[in-house]
């Protein structure tokens, strides 16, 4: 027995130093596993209760064998709670770890050491201590103490606990990671299971098997840390990612009804919550506007399709993209869709921006010239394809440099903004308006011959003089200068026919300005109503 006692002794030192060894490996790996710390705790601690029972087996005197006890709960009551932790991060559970569970997980232990260490004084942990009658070496029994019980309420259940997330996680963990989990469920159930046949009385001698199998627990970890690469990265636990997503996600089955969604989703539509599972994918977007339902009226779950949308939220009008794909089971079958959405509100107001910098003349808020020639020149051939009548009309303002000489460059600038306005009145949806050049504007009529862009441009150039731009210093009168042209061939370019109507603008001027001319190629002719 003597010398079973010493290998005893001796296996369990190894085992306190295979932990100690444990420890210091997982502190000096440099690593992204956020549980590291629990892990470097949880090592620690077992090497400080290895040691402990080590020389609590080589002690000779109840005094000496109580000390070393001690020594242990130095250790050992921290070791459960902080492999639990372990897991948590392992499985992805980290954001369940609050202050409260860390209070709860430590003070337990804290206070056991406390109560050991204190324990004669009130034996609320062992009521009693004494040698084991009959053993061939100096063993002790102990009779627990209430707060005994406490702690190893917290020991199992930390450890069933951990046991238990593995098992529920096992099969969505990735393939890669089932090695390390399966590892990490060995280092909790054995000395789970020897803890409990020692609390069974059940062991050889009595004896504490624990120390001893967590040497295995222990070689175990250390094979894996250094040739699997373990405790190198959590393996991100798919719902994780799925929460941590900026882009909302909506998992619908084959009815088209809410199933799943994430925190995301959650932010972007309204009254989405628990209670939404269940209900048609119609209803959750209908507070998004008349897009939104347009969108599930139209598309079909069967299809992969991306769209734009305009979404109305409590906090104004989003742009969403919306990305609709179906999901299937392993079987092949269609299970339901997936719908992301995505903001791109930020890009869209970007793009209207650039778009509107590029297009429009800032100050008129007109095509600018770029822009009105690119639609035009589109117009220009379409009418050429389909046969139809095209015309210009080009305005220039009359003695404009007058104005701001007279009133001033802002008041030449509300000029040009009165002129626009007053040419607004008549011009017609199909018409394409632009800012040609300073104080020249000139106007793209599609489907109108001469005739009638004639009349149009007599209506304005009317409307013009009689339409008297006030100011505070005093009222001031604004006259134009029209020319007018038809594209009278076919195949004739925009620039042609803009350098057509410059003529008869030209002739307009002068002919006493205030005017409509009007080119038809070969000749131009002053434009008298009748
Ligand atoms: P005409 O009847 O022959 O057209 O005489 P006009 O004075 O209108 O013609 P001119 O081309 O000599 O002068 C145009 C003036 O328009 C010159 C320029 O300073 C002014 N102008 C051009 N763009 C702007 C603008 O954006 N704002 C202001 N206030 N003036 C402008
Ligand atoms: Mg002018
Ligand atoms: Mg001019």
């Amino acid at each position: 027995m003597e010398s079973m006692i010493s290998n005893y002794i001796v296996i369990v030192s190894i085992s306190g130093v295979l932990s100690a060894l444990l420890a210091l490996f997982a502190y000096y790996r440099k690593t992204d596993f956020s549980g590291l710390k629990a892990f470097i705790v949880s090592s620690a601690a077992s090497a400080i209760y290895t040691f402990g029972f080590a020389l609590e087996l080589s002690g000779n005197s109840l005094q000496e064998i109580g000390l070393w006890i001690k020594v242990e709960y130095l250790g050992m009551p921290y070791i459960a709670p902080s492999s639990m932790l372990m897991i948590m991060h392992f499985v992805g559970l980290e954001r369940l770890i609050s202050k409260k569970l860390l209070t709860v997980l430590y003070s337990v232990p804290l206070i056991s050491t406390v109560l050991v260490w204190t324990n004669e004084s009130h034996h609320l942990f062992y009521q009693s201590i004494h040698f084991r009658e009959g053993a061939p070496a100096p063993l002790v029994d102990i009779v627990m103490g209430p707060w005994y019980i406490v702690q190893g309420s917290l020991t199992f259940g930390c450890m069933l606990a951990g046991m238990c997330l593995i098992l529920w996680r096992w099969n969505r963990m990735k393939r890669a990671y089932l090695r390390q989990m399966l590892i990490i469920f060995i280092g909790q159930f054995l000395p789970a299971l020897g803890a409990f046949l020692y609390l069974m009385d059940a062991t050889p001698y009595g004896m504490d098997p624990v120390p001893v199998i967590m040497s295995v627990t222990s070689t175990l970890y250390i094979w894996a840390i250094l040739s699997r690469g373990m405790l190198t990265a959590a393996p991100i636990a798919r719902e994780n990612l799925f929460e941590s997503m900026r882009d909302g996600v909506l998992v619908m089955d084959l009815s088209d009804k809410l199933v799943d969604y994430n925190r995301a989703a959650a932010e972007m539509l309204q009254d989405l919550d628990a209670s939404a599972i269940g209900r048609p994918l119609a209803q959750l977007f209908l507070p998004a506007g008349r897009e939104a339902v347009d969108y599930v009226m139209n598309s079909n779950p069967r299809d992969s399709e991306e769209q734009e949308l305009v979404w109305n939220t409590d906090e104004g009008v989003r742009y969403y993209q919306i990305r609709s794909s179906p999901v299937q089971k392993h079987d092949g079958h269609l299970a339901g869709r997936m719908i992301m959405l995505i903001d791109v509100t930020e890009r869209t107001l970007l793009q209207e921006k650039l778009l509107q910098l590029a297009t429009i003349d800032s100050l008129t808020g007109i095509y600018n010239r770029t822009h009105f020639m690119e639609l035009s020149r589109s117009l220009l051939e379409e009418a050429a394809e389909r046969s139809a009548p095209f015309s210009i009309i080009l305005l220039d303002i009359d003695f404009f440099k007058s104005i701001n000489d007279r009133y001033g460059h802002q008041y030449g600038d509300m000029a040009l903004q009165h002129v626009v306005a007053v040419c607004n009145r008549h011009v017609r949806e199909e018409d394409i308006f632009g800012r040609y050049g300073g104080e020249e504007f000139v106007l793209c009529l599609p489907d109108t011959p001469l005739k009638q862009a004639a009349v149009i441009s007599e209506k304005i150039r009317g409307d013009i003089e009689r339409s008297a731009f006030y100011t505070l210093s005093g009222s001031i009168n604004v006259t134009a200068s029209f020319g007018v042209v038809e594209a009278f061939r076919s195949n004739i370019s925009l620039e042609e026919l803009l350098s057509e109507a410059d003529h008869a603008l030209y002739t307009s001027k002068r002919n006493g300005r205030n005017a409509v001319h009007l080119s038809s190629g070969s000749a131009i002719t002053h434009f008298k109503p009748v």
